[in-house]
């Protein structure tokens, strides 16, 4: 049976939180990820046998829906308080402006890492991994979805009454280029931007010199984020998550992976400690936070058929937006 009642396309927060709505609801849902694993931008990775996060660091809970959410994940231990404020520092290079910045709010972190709580998080969802979504039509009531399996692979089809697109916008919109959705929600979208991220992880034989609890935020310069997994809680051996800064990655994005890598690690060493350089990987986050955010928490059409849009460009941005934008879309989805 190839048919579905929902597709959803993105197996990030977003598309995860509005899977388990539709779980919960009976409703026939599929959801489909090009990605290995489930997450998207909620991502642990292994390094020299210690782990990163290398996307998402750590949430906050703003609003009551997501405090309440987070309160049952802390309850399950999904989820702990990895600090009430970072470090701060205006540039790598002023290390003197080096100040701890207590504001009492909670920041959480997965316990075993990210991607640990989103995998959590979508047990016993219905999902199919390494099926990226190539085309999207419109053909005799129903949308037709065709997705490649795996690298070079075959396309798959699939059927459904209604869509819900996480992907990041840009991704969506080229999904949807022989669609004709209204023009005034493709231009809503089209406004909409994200920031790339050049991140560098680093795997060391010794501890670093980053201050507890592990995390430096970086104001300026190349840098954007320093974060020692080890102090965090998440990995036995010495690895640290490096954030270029976001104008400093867009402008460096196309540089040779070993030059990108090396002027990183360069720029942190004097908080790296005296460890020797034991691995070294690079991810490149094409689009990695909002630039320019959709000012509603989701948006949807039913023309030609019904199509809802979520993720974190929706509203709020981070990991906070992403899942109350799925939630929100998810409601529009049932009742349509
Ligand atoms: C480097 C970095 C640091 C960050 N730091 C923080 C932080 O500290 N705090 C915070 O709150 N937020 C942070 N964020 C942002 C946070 O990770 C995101 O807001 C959130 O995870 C977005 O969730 P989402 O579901 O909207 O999108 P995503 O997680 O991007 O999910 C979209 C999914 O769609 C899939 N997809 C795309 N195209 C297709 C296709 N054609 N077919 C099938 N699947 C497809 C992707 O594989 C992906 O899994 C950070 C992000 C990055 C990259």
């Amino acid at each position: 049976m190839n048919h579905y009642s929902v597709i959803i396309v993105g197996a990030g927060l977003a598309g995860i939180i509005a899977a388990k709505k539709f779980s919960e609801e009976n409703v026939n849902y599929l959801v489909l990820d090009k990605g290995r694993s489930v997450g998207g931008r909620m991502a642990t990775r292994r390094v020299n046998g210690g782990r990163s996060d290398h996307g998402a660091q750590f949430f906050t809970a703003r609003s009551e829906q997501m405090k309440e959410l987070v309160n049952g994940w802390v309850s399950d231990r999904l989820v702990h308080t990895w600090t009430n404020g970072f470090h701060q520092m205006n540039n790598i290079t002023d290390l003197d402006s080096l100040l701890l910045h207590n504001d009492g709010y909670p920041r959480y972190a997965g316990k075993n890492g990210m991607n640990a709580l989103i995998k959590e998080l979508a047990r016993d969802l219905n999902i199919k991994i390494e099926h990226k979504v190539e085309k999207i039509e419109w053909i005799g009531g129903k949308w037709s979805v065709s997705a490649r399996v795996g690298k070079d692979a075959e396309m798959v089809s699939f059927t459904t009454d209604r869509l819900l697109l996480t992907s990041p916008t840009p991704q969506s919109l080229e999904l949807l280029a022989q669609v004709d959705i209204e023009e005034k929600l493709r231009d809503e979208l089209k406004m909409t931007s994200y920031y790339p991220c050049l991140c560098v992880i680093v795997a060391l034989s010794a501890q670093t010199n980053i201050p507890k609890p592990g995390g430096i935020q970086i104001k300026e310069g190349s840098i954007s984020f320093l974060g020692d997994n080890q102090q965090k809680g998440i990995s036995d051996t010495t690895v640290v998550t490096i954030h270029g800064n976001e104008y400093w990655s867009r402008e460096h994005y196309n540089e040779d992976d070993q030059i990108i890598m090396d002027k990183l690690i360069d720029a942190a060493k004097p908080l790296l400690g005296e460890g020797q350089i034991l691995d070294k990987q690079l991810k490149r986050w094409r689009y990695s936070k909002p630039e320019v955010l959709h000012p509603d928490e989701f948006v949807a059409t039913t023309m030609p058929g019904p199509i809802a849009f979520a993720g974190d460009i929706f509203k709020r941005g981070a990991v906070e937006g992403a899942i109350l934008s799925g939630l929100a879309a998810s409601e529009w989805v049932l009742k349509n």
